[in-house]
């Protein structure tokens, strides 16, 4: 029997029939692993010694000054193995891979984050690995793909429809359905068919239980607000899910690109254009039109820019207990820039949204009251965007010019 998991009415596994015996097992494995009292200390040792957990929380004395209410916190998921939260989900999903003992895995990326940490955990379990990537992005997107294949992984560029994510999504179901007897789809947000959602947030959880033990061993006291940014809703479900049972405030942010009147935005479940449906499996909060087709979306970071959201997230809106903003792309660069100014950090633009938020309510909070920012990856990948946002032409071309140059003689 499938099993299945809705979310108030988010969620479930809507799936064709061929694809019905690998959910069942995959589902088996996880509810094994997570019933295995030794998983989750072996999942923890495994992180501590490959990457970088716990992650530290650093307080951001010169913000906290500059605004001269809230102390902030700030989690740094950025100092993970790859530069982001994503290698809790990859690593945790390839010891899955080992139990069910399969060989091979397969993953899409669209800006090739996720596929270098799919690329990085194969190498380190000894897995054959395929990543399918739109053949416009296997352009836009070189560096990545130069180490996706010096890490090993297979990197198949997709030349179906607009050739960018959502076709590289359905070019991997297709690999899955051929080989599933051997190979584990990565996916790598909690979206997707259950038990994507619940096994992601489960491996994404470390960020929560870490932070929380750490800001009451630093201040005795719990934060009035965690602020994260949401995608797919992975990060922010791993921060949150250590206060849920707590008084704090979770505040989950989304991309507002041009501003929620643009029509140029990744804005969800903040805007009141994201409308329940189901795709891709699942049912959640999706940016359609009213026949149910998927708009286009817009965000200046790659990481935020999608249709749908985590079915976990969708409920926990409609029940009140995460409050959803969404921060304009123009909002989140200056954000980037005082938090560079100030402390020295580089968050991913992605994390620079949850950044901007906090700094836009941070005036208007009570003076000491904590609160915490998880910073879910590092920007130095964003760095021809940034120098293009801040018109720093010289500079900007010159960036470019060398990326393809070197882009060049990588991928011929
Ligand atoms: C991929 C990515 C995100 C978005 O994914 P979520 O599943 O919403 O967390 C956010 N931040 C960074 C740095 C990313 O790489």
């Amino acid at each position: 029997m499938l099993e299945t998991r809705y979310y108030g009415e988010f969620g479930g596994a809507y799936l064709p029939e061929i694809l019905v015996s690998t959910f069942e097992e995959l589902a088996a494995a996880f509810r094994d692993a997570r019933n295995d009292a030794g998983f989750w200390e072996q999942y923890k040792n495994m992180m501590s010694t490959y990457s970088c957990r716990p992650t530290p929380l650093t307080y951001a004395e010169n913000l906290s000054a500059y605004f001269g209410g809230p102390q902030i916190y700030i989690k740094r998921e950025d100092l993970n193995h790859t530069g982001a939260h994503k290698a809790n989900n990859v690593m945790g999903q390839g010891m899955l891979v080992k139990r069910m003992g399969k060989r091979r895995v397969i993953a899409e990326t669209g800006a090739g984050q996720h596929g270098v940490a799919t690329a990085t955990m194969a190498a380190k379990f000894g897995l054959d690995c395929a990543i399918y990537m739109g053949e416009l992005d296997v352009a836009r997107q070189r560096p990545n793909v130069f180490w996706m294949e010096r890490l090993g992984a297979t990197v198949i560029p997709v030349k179906d429809g607009s050739r960018t994510l959502k076709d590289a999504i359905n070019a991997a179901m297709r690999d899955w359905a051929a080989n599933m007897d051997d190979t584990h789809y990565v996916l790598g947000t909690a979206c997707g068919a259950h038990p994507y959602p619940e096994m992601v947030a489960y491996f994404q959880s470390i960020i929560g239980q870490e932070a929380r033990r750490q800001i009451l061993h630093r201040e005795g006291r719990l934060p009035a607000r965690v602020y994260a940014c949401v995608g797919g809703g992975s990060n922010a479900l791993g921060i949150f899910s250590g206060f849920y049972d707590d008084p704090t405030e979770l505040v989950g942010v989304e991309a507002g690109g041009e501003g929620l009147d643009s029509g140029q935005h990744a804005s969800r479940l903040a805007s009141a254009e994201g409308t329940p449906g189901i795709a891709q499996g699942y049912k959640t909060y999706f940016l359609q039109n009213k026949d149910g087709q998927m708009q286009e979306t817009h965000s200046v970071a790659a990481g935020l820019d999608y249709v749908g959201v985590s079915p976990i997230l969708a409920a926990m809106r409609d029940d009140g207990r995460i409050r959803f903003e969404a921060a304009m792309d123009r909002e989140v660069l200056d954000a980037f820039t005082l938090t560079m100014e100030k402390e020295g950090l580089i968050p991913a633009l992605e994390s620079a949204h949850a950044f901007a938020q906090a700094f836009k309510e941070a005036p208007d909070m009570i003076p000491d009251e904590i609160i915490l920012i998880n910073q879910s990856g590092r920007g130095d990948k964003d760095i021809f965007t940034v120098a293009d946002a801040f018109s720093d032409r010289q500079w900007s071309r010159f960036i470019i010019t060398k990326a393809e140059e070197y882009g060049a003689k990588l991928v011929s």
